[in-house]
């Protein structure tokens, strides 16, 4: 755990008591601060209480007292509407943060020069955040890692001059995090997302926009106009990211097919053949991953082995096993048609299970990619309008049931001619019509490939 001691003698307001919120009040506790922490869910009070945390209904609150409010990432800052607790903070005049705050302030008290590795982006995150802690941990540093993934920052160990920090940041973390200036700062890409809570496209730019002008030294993917505009705008030390054909940016690397090359055309490092790092997408992932570990110190070697050695987040064309020639890929986390296109361009030959609770648009922008399908199987409530879709272009069959779904596919695969087939669970839905979350639904595809005979 961190402590947080630049609270230490004063009380604050802390509302969202999820995971983040308790480990934050916490450490403020631990820090010598005093808390009155609130949520609108009474189980949440009761567990925060349970565990010695002070609760209490900040409506009823006398908020002069309170020298700030600790605010959770998923409580609406400014759209729609400013949360109520919100509103209180301004009145009193009170700041408003969040807990990534708090650690970048107890960084620059105790440990300034510790090196901080922030990434952000719309898509991206989660896979380049571990990459990156997995080839300094192979490479023997002390990594700590998390943030928006896994564990909340607080819950990690204090800062340390010889300690990397390697934290996923949400746009809503770095929006209540006002003194964001990480060692390394990471921009992957921005494209439409979560406008509903940052009102127009350009504030929630202008928020990722931030962690790149705070940095110490800054990564930024280049290949969408938000991003290139602001590496463009970015004065301080950075290297560019450019995926795809043309040349690397002036000192700044390249991703072409698989390798990543530098700016005098020279290999960095190479991901073919690495099954967790697949499609186009992953190279943007991995070149950001080179550069940060080679701005840290990391030798190109050490590089390669980690890259090699990188396991892949679950439910992100994480392979689950192989019956004879037949590969089976769990892409549960594609809850949308953006998200199942990079699997579809990573393979051929493919037993697509797919369907859901669908979105918007449903599988249309997947025509074009319809070739690399070999049949279809549909699972959930999005079964009538997605065979219209594959109706006369692909072979699908209405299995209802992702375990009748995966037994047909597996079926079908190993009775198809092709060399390498592949049962692909990417349904681009949501899953909440058939299970708990998408990390449900791909832990139970896991299970049923492991229970085929
Ligand atoms: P995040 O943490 O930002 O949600 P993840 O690493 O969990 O990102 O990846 C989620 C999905 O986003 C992946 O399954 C893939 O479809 C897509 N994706 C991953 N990396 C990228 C990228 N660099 N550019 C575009 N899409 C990506």
């Amino acid at each position: 755990m961190t402590p947080v001691t630049t609270f230490a003698g004063r009380s604050v307001a802390l509302f969202g008591l999820g995971g983040s919120g308790l480990a934050t009040a916490h450490s403020l506790k631990a820090g010598g601060a005093s808390i009155v922490a609130c949520d609108d869910n009474p189980d949440s009070m009761a567990r925060a209480a349970a565990q010695g945390i002070d609760t209490a209904d900040l409506r009823e609150a006398e908020w002069s007292t309170f020298a700030a409010l600790i605010l959770a990432p998923g409580v609406p800052l400014t759209h729609p509407v400013p949360h109520w607790t919100v509103e209180r903070a301004k009145a009193a005049g009170i700041e408003i943060i969040g807990d990534i705050e708090l650690f970048c302030r107890e960084r620059a008290k105790t440990a300034p020069d510790a090196p901080f590795v922030a990434i952000t982006g719309t898509n991206g995150k989660s896979t380049t955040t571990a990459l990156i802690a997995h080839v300094l941990a192979q490479a023997g540093r002390d990594v700590q890692m998390g943030g928006n993934i896994g564990t909340a920052i607080l819950s990690l160990e204090p800062p340390g001059a010889e300690r990397v920090h390697v934290i996923e940041l949400s746009s809503f973390q770095i929006d209540l995090t006002p003194s964001l200036t990480p060692s390394v700062g990471v921009l992957l890409n921005i494209t439409p997302d979560h406008l509903d809570r940052h009102g127009a496209m350009e504030s929630y730019a202008g928020i990722k926009e931030r962690l790149v002008q705070g940095s110490d030294f800054a990564v930024v993917g280049i290949d969408d106009g938000f991003s290139r505009a602001i590496a463009e705008r970015r004065e301080g030390p950075s290297l560019r990211i450019h995926v795809g054909p043309g040349a690397a940016p002036v000192g700044g690397l390249l991703v072409r097919d698989t390798a990543i090359l530098d700016d005098a055309g020279t290999e960095v490092a190479d991901i073919s053949g690495i099954g967790s790092l697949r499609g186009a997408h992953n190279g943007q992932n991995a070149a950001v991953a080179v550069a940060v570990v080679r701005a840290l110190g990391i030798p190109v070697e050490a590089i390669q082995a980690g890259l090699r050695s990188f396991p892949g987040l679950p439910h992100r064309m994480e392979e689950v096993g192989r019956r004879g020639r037949v590969l089976f890929v769990n892409d549960s986390k594609a809850t949308n048609a953006d998200s199942t296109e990079k699997a579809l361009t990573a393979f051929r030959d493919i037993h697509w299970i797919l369907g859901g609770k669908p979105k918007e648009g449903g599988i249309f922008p997947l025509v074009p990619l319809f070739d690399r399908i070999a049949h279809a199987y549909l699972i959930g409530a999005s079964s009538d309008a997605f065979a219209a879709t594959l109706q006369g272009a692909v072979p699908f069959t209405r299995c209802g049931t992702l375990e009748v779904a995966t037994r047909a596919a597996a079926e079908g695969a190993a009775a198809s001619g092709a060399p390498e087939p592949v049962v692909l669970l990417s349904p681009a839905c949501a899953s909440y019509d058939q299970f708990r979350s998408f990390e449900d639904r791909g832990n139970q595809f896991r299970e049923l490939v492991r229970a085929l005979p």
